[in-house]
């Protein structure tokens, strides 16, 4: 975790002042990743005491314009900000309880995906979110609030292979 000196650095080299909300609120997106702002607010406080929820608005919207955080907004969840930023990570998200965790990237420089076409669109970034269930979620018996899918087990994988075995008899003559 940077020291204060170190965020203090960081904000200078962003071309921005020192104020003390500044370095709280930046330390706090350095202590815990994708926290949302309601979490980074109380992070705050903690740090400085008193300070409004505007105040943070405010702190956060400079530091993400400036390129010292970086904001995301899976679908379904409200902004959360980290400090890993200019490395083209990735997030994996689980669908059951919203848990978020960081992925290097595959290919490693951005934008890591070429589109199909451009469109004559100058493409820097390609977001990517890999959705699925974490492995604590993995591990529950039954999601209840899941729509059942038909249960795709074992059997059924037998019988599919019974018919894929079948299937050069049925192409002859
Ligand atoms: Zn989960
Ligand atoms: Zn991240």
């Amino acid at each position: 975790m940077p020291e204060a000196a170190d965020l203090e650095r960081l904000l200078r080299a962003a071309g921005l002042r020192v104020t003390r909300p500044r370095v709280a609120v930046l330390d706090a997106v350095h202590a815990e990743p994708h926290l949302d702002t309601d979490a980074l607010i109380a992070a705050t406080r903690a740090r400085l005491g008193a300070v409004s929820h505007q105040a943070v608005y405010d702190v956060l919207r400079v530091l993400t314009h400036r390129g010292l955080v970086r904001r995301i907004q899976p679908q379904g969840s409200v902004a959360r900000y980290e400090a890993r930023v200019g490395d083209n990570h990735h997030h994996l998200v689980c669908r059951d309880c919203a848990t978020i965790v960081d992925v290097d990237c595959a290919v490693g420089a951005a934008p890591c995906l070429t589109p199909s076409g451009d469109a004559g669109f100058a493409v820097d970034e390609a977001e990517v979110v890999f959705w699925g269930s974490c492995p604590s979620c993995t591990d529950k018996p039954t999601p209840v609030h899941l729509p059942s899918p038909s249960p795709a087990g074992p059997h059924r994988e037998v019988r599919r292979d019974q018919r894929a075995r079948q299937e050069p008899h049925a192409k002859h003559q």
